[in-house]
Order: structure tokens, then C-alpha cells, then sequence
């Protein structure tokens, strides 16, 4: 075969039919279970302003320092989002979504994208289905998020996964956190990584998620978070695992972790699968009680997560997950000449109104051809015709599974649907 002359970007796929069917499964599955937890659909455009996903991320998080694709076009910065908390609050803001009363229980699915060398698991345009409730601080909250996310894991047969829990405490824990942790790395600053140097001031926190094998002796031995957290936090916390405990959802606690983007206080949470190699986080996600403010509106407490669809995908290949079925139409109109041909043309909308779906051939192959290609489409019956059925208004029915045919008007065919 001819190497063709352009491919996708690195790191960005393309989906195929047979790889849209699993797609699509997963999609409606999302979506029913979704409706269950009574979460509405958002959706945003893939664009949002530079400036919006700066600010609600953090200027020093990996994702805006390293992995942001942007652009410019007169006045306006754009970027494609690399994820979709800081744009749901977005809309949030600009549409006073609090006026519709209540806590907002939103969720979404959509293509994200980061600059990160690609690698299994790793895309550079990946995609991911998230939840996010904005309007409340009750632990009920962040219980039903973390809840719904595991509960679609385990729908699909997911079952070995760990669901890794922490607390980052409100900013007057964190501000007491700070100082600790950073007199705790002060005396070996000069061996940190670069990264963690710029950190260490404005974002010492981020260094506990450093990648570095160089601040890895460091963070080990770190002061914990959780012995910073003041009664209100402690309290909260406490609540999250009374109520997952009641749920019987069990969590393993760690201390150091902290998620990606700076946007979270309180509640951490990341799902942890073995079956997926180096890039093994499921999905993550938390509290995010600042952010709605920081984007310019109320102050507003929200929680919430975003799962990657392809390790899902790549989580239920290897469990031999099965999903969706596999390619097939209802009836293939197999015809010989033109009237027949015209026939069957005419024909395909009525079998299609009664919700079969129907085809036939677009090439003007042979009889023999058109009936091997009615099986490589799996068709379940084909209806054939030629001059003869025409002029006797009957017409072959042939049941593919069973090799078995039926001489019929089309009405009867008709009413066998
Ligand atoms: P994050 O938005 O970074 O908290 O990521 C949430 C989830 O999205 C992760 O747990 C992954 O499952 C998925 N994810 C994040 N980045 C990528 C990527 N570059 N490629 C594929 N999946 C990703």
C-alpha cells in the first residue's frame, strides 16, 4: 500500500467505525447513568479565552507552564481546552446558572487537549467525561460525584480499582501547611528540581506532584497535610469518609495527594487501575470551593471529576470487556438490473420508517458480489430481486442466519418488521 501523504498530528487519533461503535457505547452508558443521578449535559465550546484557563489552573501547574496549544487571531488568545472544570465555571459565571436554583449538577463528555509527549494512555488530543456540582458544600456532594464515577466503572465490569482520597484542607490550612512544608525542603532547596525551585514560593504544594527523581527523597518524608487541617476541614473530611464508608465505597488515604491544577481545596480524589500500565489515574478530581470566585463569580463551593475515556477503552480491552456489537444492518436489498435496482431504491425509506435499518449496493456489482457483500455486512435477511419478482409483485426473503428464503409480496415483508 501507498504511504499516504498526511497523517494526524502526534499524539491525535482517529477514531474508526469499528472503534466509534465502542465509543458510542460508552457514551450512552454515560449518559443513562448520568440521567439516574439526575446530572444535566453542558457543553462548551473547544476554544476558551487564554486568560480564563491562566487563572483558573494556576500559571504554575504543569498544564499551562508546558502543555497548552494557543493561539492568536487579532486581539483574542485562544487556547483548546485542556480540560473542562475551569470552562463549566465559565458558563456557570457568564449564564448566572444560580438563578436557576439550587445546586447545579452538571456533566459533560468531550475532546481535550494537552501538549504532553504521547505515549499508551497519554494522547495529545484525548477525551473525557467528567461531573461537576456547583453550589454546594455539603459532603452529600462530593460523596455522590466520587459515587457516580465509581459506579460507572463498576457498571462496565471495572472492578480492581483503587480510589485514592485525600484532604487539601481550606487556604487557612493550606497557608499553615505551607509554611511547613516549605521548612521542611528550605534546607535542601538547591537540590530540587527547577521546577520545584519556581514552585517553592508561590506554589510549594505543586511540588509534591513533581514527576523529579530529584525531589523524590524530599517528598517522601514531607510534613502530611492532613495534621495541618483545621476543625472545619477535619470535619468535612470526616464526613466524606463516614458517607463512603456507609456507601460501601472503600478509599485508601494519601496524604501527598495533591491533583494538577490549583484550583482544589478540600476534598482529593484519584481512581487507580493496575490494568493500565505507567499512566494509571483513571479519572480524578475534588473540591474546587475558590474557583467560581476566581473566574469573577460569587463565592460558590463546587466538586467534582474528569475520567479519561481512552483508559477506560484501554482498561476494558484489557479485562476483555466487550462493548457495543458488532457492525450489521437488518435487510440488504440485493438487486438484479435497473428496474430492480430503482425498486429497491424506492423501497429503502419505507423499510427505514418502520425503524429497520436497510441498504443496498452502491457499486452496481454482480448478484453474487452483492450477496457476499450482504454478509461481510452482516445483514440479518436480504431481499432479492429481479425482473421476475417485479412482474409477479414478490419478492425473495431470505433469512441470513437461518439460509432460509420466502416468496412474499412486500407488504408481508413489510409487516414482518
Ligand atoms: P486531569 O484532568 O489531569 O485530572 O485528568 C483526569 C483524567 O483524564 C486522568 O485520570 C486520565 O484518565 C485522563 N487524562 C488526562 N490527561 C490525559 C492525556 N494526555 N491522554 C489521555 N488521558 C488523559
Amino acid at each position: 500500500m501507498a504511504q499516504a501523504k498526511y497523517s494526524t498530528h502526534l499524539g491525535m487519533v482517529d477514531i474508526l467505525p469499528d472503534e466509534v461503535r465502542k465509543w458510542q457505547f460508552l457514551e450512552n452508558l454515560i449518559r443513562e447513568e448520568a440521567a439516574k443521578f439526575n446530572f444535566e449535559e453542558i457543553r462548551t465550546p473547544i476554544m476558551e479565552q487564554t486568560e480564563l484557563i491562566v487563572r483558573g489552573l494556576g500559571q504554575l501547574t504543569d498544564i499551562v507552564s508546558k502543555e497548552i496549544f494557543s493561539f492568536s487571531r487579532g486581539e483574542d488568545n485562544y487556547v483548546l481546552r485542556p480540560e473542562l472544570t475551569a470552562p463549566v465555571v465559565r458558563a456557570f459565571v457568564e449564564h448566572h446558572l444560580d438563578q436557576r436554583g439550587g445546586s447545579q449538577k452538571l456533566y459533560y463528555i468531550g475532546p481535550m487537549f494537552r501538549a504532553e509527549r504521547p505515549q499508551k494512555g497519554r494522547q495529545r488530543q484525548f477525551h473525557q467525561f467528567g461531573v461537576e456540582v456547583i453550589g454546594s458544600s455539603d459532603a452529600v456532594a462530593d460523596v455522590e460525584v466520587i459515587a457516580f464515577m465509581i459506579h460507572i466503572y463498576n457498571k462496565l465490569g471495572i472492578k480492581n480499582t483503587t480510589l485514592k482520597l485525600n484532604s487539601i484542607g481550606d487556604p487557612e490550612s493550606r497557608e499553615t501547611y505551607k509554611e511547613a512544608l516549605k521548612a521542611h525542603l528550605k534546607p535542601n532547596f538547591m537540590k530540587l528540581s527547577d521546577l520545584s525551585k519556581k514552585r517553592f514560593e508561590k506554589n510549594p504544594l505543586r511540588i509534591l506532584d513533581s514527576k523529579e527523581e530529584e525531589d523524590k527523597p524530599f517528598i517522601e518524608n514531607a510534613p502530611v497535610i492532613t495534621d495541618y487541617l483545621n476543625d472545619e476541614s477535619i470535619n468535612h473530611y470526616n464526613k466524606v469518609k463516614e458517607y463512603l464508608t456507609d456507601l460501601g465505597i472503600s478509599f485508601e488515604e494519601d496524604p501527598y495527594l495533591v491533583r494538577g491544577m490549583d484550583y482544589y481545596t478540600q476534598t482529593a480524589f484519584e481512581l487507580i487501575s493496575p490494568d493500565l500500565g505507567a499512566q494509571d489515574a483513571l479519572a480524578g478530581g475534588g473540591r474546587y470551593d475558590l474557583l467560581v470566585e476566581e473566574i469573577g463569580g460569587q463565592r460558590t463551593p463546587a466538586v467534582g471529576f474528569a475520567a479519561g475515556m481512552e483508559r477506560l477503552l484501554i482498561a476494558c480491552d484489557e479485562l476483555d470487556i466487550q462493548l457495543g456489537n458488532e457492525k450489521s444492518v437488518d435487510v440488504y436489498i440485493v438487486t438484479l438490473g435497473d428496474a430492480a435496482r430503482k425498486w429497491g431504491l424506492s423501497q429503502l425509506p419505507n423499510l427505514r420508517a418502520k425503524g429497520v435499518s436497510a441498504t443496498m449496493d452502491y457499486m452496481g456489482r454482480s448478484m453474487k458480489a452483492q450477496m457476499k457483500d450482504a454478509n461481510r455486512e452482516n445483514a440479518r435477511y436480504a431481499i432479492i430481486v429481479g425482473e421476475n419478482e417485479l412482474n409477479e409483485g414478490k419478492f425473495t426473503f431470505r433469512d441470513m442466519k437461518e439460509s432460509d428464503e420466502k416468496s412474499l409480496p412486500f407488504e408481508e415483508i413489510l409487516g414482518l418488521f
